[in-house]
């Protein structure tokens, strides 16, 4: 830890004051080498990189609503006053940012916002290609339901929203007050679809400069057209946009919406360029099947740490899943699937691996659902980047993971769902 933390609030009407120090040594005046802002209809982040540990106050502030927020003895740069221009008219959170030197030695940030925010200010230690962050972390106050997103999105919605569903985001899906029908033959299934990477966190970067989080989200959205256009079928997708989740809240966003399967999509990277092909992994309770996939699982597991998670939150979920029993059967399930899916691409790239590879993902631990990772494709391979950011290829690659996925159906029809552990 950087020094120890303050945190002093005043709890006023309508103000809120929050005063922070991190690294506390820090004398000498701190430059901002970076300014980045990630909107998007879950949250809007703003990064502000510095090189080394600075002092912080932020306090939010009604009528109107806005963030104040004052870093002290942080020079005020051309960077920093780029910042402003930044922010786009589509934020959904953010209106616009006016930045100046408050007093000698502070520069005060006002964020003026487009409603009622629950800003999460805090601070990233230096890690990989990042230094010293300062994220700032604007959620809607009233949360945004990936399940009522679904709803909204779905041409046949089989889920009966209740009144006050946004009120009560624990509620599980069935929420309908007839009792399910008979064994159900063909119901609708619903895939959760889970583009690696976004936003702070890149993933892998290919020799010609391709980023993994975009390859990703682009094969995921193909994907996802496909199996929405599958009878029976839809999906959702954990992000469709440039910007960070938690491994953890992927997870989460899959169990809300009760998926029958969660694929996680990535590309892999590897030092050799020449190193190529598809593989599929799925969670493993005792230890990796090779050491390539232990530590396949410990890079894509550092994303929370590259992308940037408060750890001041605490996460009641994950310990619970780690306990969960029916973890077991879901893993066969998953094999399953993934085997499926991998004798799919098998027909349209290389195998890295010929047979499906088990490790300690994070991203896979939802206890009840199949889930897979799939890589790709090596984006560190120059032949295999370009049919990575080839959107024949990318549809191609969509289309034989369509495949695998029902094809696995085939053999594995869905059950009635029974009815789900609650979350809360
Ligand atoms: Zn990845």
């Amino acid at each position: 830890m950087p020094g120890r933390r303050d945190v002093l609030k005043f709890a006023a009407a309508s103000l809120t004051l929050l005063v922070s120090r991190v690294g506390a040594g820090a004398t000498a005046a701190s430059s901002i080498l970076a300014v980045r802002v990630w909107p998007a209809r879950d949250y809007t982040r703003v990064t502000l990189e510095h090189d080394q540990a600075i002092r912080y106050s932020h306090m939010l502030v009604k009528d109107p609503e806005r963030l104040v927020l004052d870093l002290e003895g942080v020079e005020f740069n051309s960077v920093l006053q780029m910042l402003p221009s930044k922010i786009i008219d589509a934020d959904p959170y953010i209106r616009l940012i006016r930045a100046g030197r408050n007093k000698p030695g502070v520069v005060r940030l006002v964020i003026e916002l487009k409603g009622e925010v629950k800003p999460q200010v805090f601070a990233l230690k230096p890690v990989g290609e990042y230094g010293h962050r300062l994220v700032l972390d604007l959620y809607p106050a009233e949360p945004v339901d990936p399940l009522m997103a679904l709803l909204e999105k779905s041409a046949e919605p089989p889920l009966k929203a209740e009144p006050g569903l946004g009120q009560r985001p624990a509620q599980p899906a069935a929420g309908s007050e007839k009792p399910e029908p008979g064994p159900e033959i063909a119901r609708l299934i619903t895939i959760v679809l889970d583009p690696g990477h976004g936003g702070e966190d890149p993933g892998a970067v290919g020799r010609g400069g391709s980023y993994e989080k975009h390859v990703t989200l682009s094969v995921a959205r193909r994907l996802k057209q496909k199996i929405d256009a599958t009878p029976n079928m839809r999906s959702v997708l954990t992000r469709d946009g440039d910007y960070f989740i938690p491994l953890n809240q992927r997870v989460q966003k899959a169990r809300r919406v009760q998926a029958d399967l969660f694929l996680s999509v990535h590309a892999d990277a590897f030092i050799k360029s020449t190193a190529r092909g598809s593989s599929v992994f799925v969670l493993s309770e005792n230890g990796a099947s090779s050491s390539a996939a232990r530590w396949l699982a410990n890079k894509e597991n550092s994303a929370d740490l590259v992308g940037g998670v408060n750890i001041g939150v605490k996460d009641p979920y994950l310990a619970r899943t780690l306990l969960d029993l029916s973890q077991t059967a879901t893993i066969n399930d998953s094999l399953k699937l993934g085997k499926d899916v991998l004798g799919e691409l098998g027909r349209i790239n290389t195998l890295h691996k010929a047979h499906v590879e088990q490790a300690g993902f994070a991203v896979l631990k939802a206890p009840d659902i199949p889930s897979i990772l799939i890589e790709t494709a090596f984006i560190s391979n120059p032949e295999e980047e370009a049919r990575l950011n080839d959107e024949a290829y990318q549809d191609r690659m969509a289309e034989a993971i369509l495949k695998g996925i029902r094809r696995y159906f085939a053999k594995n029809p869905p059950l009635a769902k029974s009815k789900l552990a609650r979350l809360d």
